[in-house]
């Protein structure tokens, strides 16, 4: 199950879970569509990976399988990539 985390990484931004400004990479590291595109060019800095937009997980579905409330927040890691 895809693990929908609570914020940027870079900019520590909430991302809720029906946000459409979330973009993640298939290790789940997670960014708003804003640092994606000015500071990683959809790139993620922790994997080299491409970041995509998350697909939002439908409500009824979202109230049995909740999005993580762990923050994670790598501010270095978006610095050295632009
Ligand atoms: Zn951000
Ligand atoms: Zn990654």
């Amino acid at each position: 199950m895809l693990q929908l985390r609570p914020n940027s990484e870079c900019c520590d931004r909430d991302l809720p879970p029906q946000s459409e400004d979330a973009v993640i990479c298939t290790y789940e590291c997670t960014f708003c569509l804003a640092c994606a595109e000015s500071k990683l060019r959809f790139k993620c800095p922790n994997c080299g990976g491409e970041l995509v937009r998350r697909p939002r997980r439908p409500a009824e579905k979202l109230a049995k399988h909740p999005a993580s409330t762990e923050r994670v927040f790598k501010p270095q890691g978006c610095k050295n990539a632009a």
